[in-house]
């Protein structure tokens, strides 16, 4: 959840007077850091991941699953290693969101070699282990995204009562005791977000609606907590309702964070791995199921923006724009709303809403419009944390209000700029990956966006399409099944210049931008991945770049392993999470076809999931047979040959 600052949290009343001083200190921060560091170059690549893990405990005699609340017991142990030794430890712990969460990313950042990507999977499996080692007997720590029956009754160890007359988030289903508690910063989010917002957080997930759901479905909420009746009113027929922080940012998830050589690199990046992102949320797809439902979509996405939604009324655009200074559109957290290269301009189709004096402030210190109008569109917000000891800061030697703005902007992609006095430097973070049951299947994603970042970057490829579209393809990507029944707005020509040596900046523009013909089209994610006699696919682009390198045996068989599950992932012939989680469910003796994930069913549904995890029982309906690879030839679609390197010609070979 990026920066963690100890402190102590000013009330929302007080944290609220400081709205304007944190923009603009946060924006002075940025300009430092951005005159200091622009022409910062040659910085190698380094990447690594970040995984969530839940804690679970089955009690088999009741065949029941829940969440334990260990986090702050067993972090102190899990960072131990870092704090005694830095430089060389293997794994480095963080809290999260919840009580039942522990963040672990590898000890040290990944390089340019070949050989690191046969680290990856045995370092996930590693921080597994430390985490498994701590805990106690039918206790597991597992990899998913959403636990099926968070915010359900007693869905924790111990179980606590939700209170909401008097919680930070006055959920109905969340119980404050479930929020990490050994760092203000989270239950602080919670009670702001709620009290700016002016109302509880909320949605309404759609129901899956199977034969014997009662219709209409109407939940009876006066069940939960000690708010009785008043209640009733917020369910809505055949949904699922959620009212907490907790059930959004209570969910795991895969993220990637990339170095760039330079500032010009981060953003070229970030705008490239942009029209991914739908993609690869819909690969991962992992969330069917809601507080004991089954829902009709696969994602958390949607889930996540609303639950930490702190835009008022008049900001939603309920009211007319009275006390605020904005109609904001989405919320904090949200699909990426621009692409902030130069050469990205014309892709930039909807209005970017922006806090003008920021805009202005940042122009006028050198930083060109593109790039001013990405942070000056970040800072429409307000903090929403904050901390008394870490008001008044040097604005030359800390970035902590750029980044109290920054990391509460919640996107799909994450532009990060260098902290100050470090040796890190710019970067991109690609964030909308759910988090899959296995480490091979998390392994394998990272790898492929690795790759696909290396071949991006190495053939100067092109994949950006209008923002609107790529808004689009993020809903789409959340529906029941989308892997199989969706089709996405893709480019269908990628290539851009020809020699990858020449700055890809400048002539991507003048090469490619002028043709007036439509750019994209609809694609399913098959043909994307795959390839089809009019696209060239981009596992075939990844392959075309792996043949260029020098990669050993073993690296190169773990490497097409993982990409052999993305292509038959993508190709529908494995499933989704999503898809296996659903299928469990529906077969389930004791599913009685009405949507509901009972205790008995999300204890046997989480049972076969760490039995998978851990390597005991097989799963040949999502992960690829042990020695099944993926070919050199990786087209799924056609066994047509595409000259292997037409598509980093100048001239557009792949037309529709
Ligand atoms: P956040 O929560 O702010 O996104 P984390 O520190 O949890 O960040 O994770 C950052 C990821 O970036 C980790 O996988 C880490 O290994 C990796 N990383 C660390 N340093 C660098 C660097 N200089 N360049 C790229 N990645 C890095
Ligand atoms: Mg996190
Ligand atoms: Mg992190
Ligand atoms: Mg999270
Ligand atoms: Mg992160």
């Amino acid at each position: 959840m990026g920066l963690l600052t100890e402190g102590h949290p000013l009330s929302w009343e007080e944290t609220k007077k400081y709205a304007q001083f944190i923009r603009e200190h946060g924006i002075e921060q940025f300009i430092h850091t951005y005159n200091k560091l622009k022409d910062r170059r040659n910085d190698c690549l380094k990447w690594g991941d970040e995984v969530e893990y839940i804690m679970v405990r089955f009690d088999h005699e009741n065949k029941k699953v829940q969440l334990v609340l260990k986090a702050h017991d067993i972090l102190p142990t899990l960072m131990e290693p870092e704090h005694t030794n830095p430089d060389d430890c293997s794994s480095l712990w963080r809290p999260e969101y919840a009580d039942y969460m522990i963040e672990g990313t590898p000890g040290q950042p990944y390089g340019h070699l070949p050989v690191h990507f046969n680290m990856v999977e045995a370092n996930m499996r590693l921080r597994r282990q430390q985490g498994q080692e701590l805990l106690g007997k039918d206790e597991y720590v597992l990899s998913t995204s959403n636990f099926p029956r968070n915010g359900c009754i007693d869905f924790t160890y111990p179980t606590h009562k939700t209170t909401p007359s008097t919680s930070a988030s006055a959920s109905l289903f969340f119980p404050d005791e479930v929020i990490y508690p050994e760092h203000p910063r989270f239950k602080t989010l919670t009670r702001n977000i709620r009290m700016r917002r002016q109302s509880k957080v909320a949605i309404h997930v759609p129901l899956f609606i199977d034969e014997k759901t009662p219709r209409p479905f109407v939940e009876d909420l006066s069940i939960y907590g000690d708010a009785g009746d008043a209640y009733k009113s917020e369910a809505v027929e055949d949904s699922i309702y959620l009212d907490a922080m907790g059930l959004g940012m209570g969910c795991c998830c895969l993220q990637v964070t990339f170095q760039a050589q330079s500032i010009d690199e981060a953003r070229f990046l970030y705008d490239q791995l942009t029209p991914l992102t739908p993609i690869v949320l819909a690969l991962t797809a992992a969330s069917p199921i809601w507080r004991g439902y089954l829902a009709d979509v696969d994602c958390r996405w949607n889930v996540l923006c609303a639950m930490v939604d702190d835009r008022t009324p008049e900001e939603r655009g309920l009211e007319p724009l009275k006390n605020e200074r904005f109609h904001i559109p989405k919320s904090r957290y949200s699909s990426v709303d621009c692409y902030i290269s130069p050469d990205s301009a014309m892709y930039n189709d909807t209005e970017v809403i922006q806090d003008a004096d920021c805009f202005h402030k940042l122009t006028e210190n050198g930083i060109d419009p593109m790039l001013a109008q990405h942070v000056a569109h970040l800072f429409i917000r307000d903090t929403v944390s904050l901390f008394k000891e870490k008001i008044h800061l040097d604005d030359t030697q800390d970035t902590d209000h750029f980044e109290n703005i920054n990391s509460t902007n919640w996107q799909s992609m994450r532009f990060k700029p260098p902290p100050v006095n470090s040796n890190i430097g710019w970067r991109v973070e690609f964030r909308p990956s759910e988090l899959q049951m296995t480490d091979f299947e998390n392994a394998a994603l990272v790898t492929f966006i690795v790759l696909l970042t290396r071949a991006i970057m190495t053939y100067n490829l092109n994949l950006l399409i209008p923002i609107s579209n790529v808004d689009e393809n993020m809903q789409s990507a959340q529906k029941r099944d989308a892997v199989r029944h969706e089709k996405f707005h893709f480019r269908k020509c990628l290539s851009t210049m020809k020699t990858p040596e020449t700055p890809c900046m400048a002539s991507v523009q003048k090469s490619f931008f002028q043709d007036n013909e439509c750019e994209h089209r609809l694609m399913t994610i098959n043909e994307i991945i795959n390839g089809s006699n009019e696209f060239v696919g981009l596992l075939r682009i990844i392959q075309d770049y792996l043949s260029n390198l020098e990669v050993d045996a073993d690296t190169r068989c773990t490497i097409n392993q993982y990409l052999n599950l993305i292509s038959k992932r993508a190709a529908g012939t494995l499933m989704t999470n999503a898809a296996w989680m659903r299928n469990i469910v529906t077969r389930h003796p004791a599913y009685k076809h009405d949507s509901v994930v009972s205790d008995e069913i999300a204890y046997d549904l989480l049972w076969k999931m760490t039995k998978i995890s851990t390597g005991e029982e097989e799963c040949p309906t999502v992960l690829p047979l042990e020695n099944d690879f993926l070919s050199s030839k990786c087209c799924a679609l056609t066994d047509e040959k595409i000259d292997e390197n037409s598509f980093i010609q100048d001239e557009c070979v792949l037309i529709d």
